[in-house]
């Protein structure tokens, strides 16, 4: 008895440390979810950090109107020249037609602001899927991007020429798996911006196309449009 009794009393024992411990390893955890939470609450950079990423989470869930008419994915691409003209939020997307081709066909405008000025291909820029026959406008900075939407207006001229198919440097005409880069103003989720809450995604300041050629493979700059 007293054998059995001092046996119980071991396994008392065991249980007892075992609960010390389990005990202790709950408080370090506290300690440490606690310390973690107040170095965040105290860094303002951390907080910043957490509210960029919120805002670039709704940007992603929420492409602006001009984008809608195509299957769209995030695109993460390494490339440094797609990373936008500097700092604000930037996403890029890229575009598929509704039918699933990823192989498009870009029409816009050839023009020169001065005879001695670098071409450009200029807006309205309308998709074109050989694939169904559809043809869809992408992108017309009257109507789309920060400028239209505050009611600024545009100047200059653009679409003057007749639409053209966008040349590859390389390979000319041909068909283009597209992407579209947008960038948006640090302080457009802040409180100045009340009037668009829920719009936000159609207020970008820069605009940018480019692609894969598919016969070049090379990633090329389409057109890159200020649109604040
Ligand atoms: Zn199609
Ligand atoms: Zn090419």
């Amino acid at each position: 008895m007293e054998a059995r009794s001092i046996r119980c009393g071991g396994h008392g024992g065991l249980v007892d440390m075992l609960k010390k411990v389990v005990t202790l390893l709950a408080l370090a955890v506290l300690l440490i979810v606690g310390l973690v939470l107040v170095a965040k609450l105290r860094d303002p950079r951390g907080r910043e950090m957490d509210r960029t990423s919120e805002y670039l989470d709704y940007l992603w869930k929420h492409p602006p109107r001009c984008i809608c008419g195509f299957n769209l994915e995030p695109a993460h691409l390494e490339d440094e020249r797609f990373n936008g003209h500097g700092d604000g939020l930037y996403t890029a997307f890229a575009l598929r037609c509704l039918c699933g081709n990823t192989q498009l066909h870009v029409l816009g405008h050839y023009w020169r602001d001065a005879p001695s000025d670098p071409l450009i291909f200029g807006e309205p820029i309308v998709v074109q899927c050989k694939s169904c026959g559809k043809t869809v406008t992408l992108f017309d900075r009257s109507k789309d991007g920060y400028d239209a939407e505050i009611g600024y207006g545009l100047s200059g001229a653009n679409g003057e020429n007749p639409a053209e198919e966008f040349k590859c440097d390389t390979c000319g005409p041909c068909a283009i798996e597209l992407f579209v880069g947008l960038e948006y103003h640090d302080d457009l989720f802040g409180g100045e911006f009340g009037d668009f809450r829920g719009r936000e995604q159609d207020l970008f300041s820069w605009f940018t196309l480019f692609g894969r050629c598919s016969k070049c493979l090379r990633f090329i700059i389409i057109g890159e449009f200020e649109c604040a």
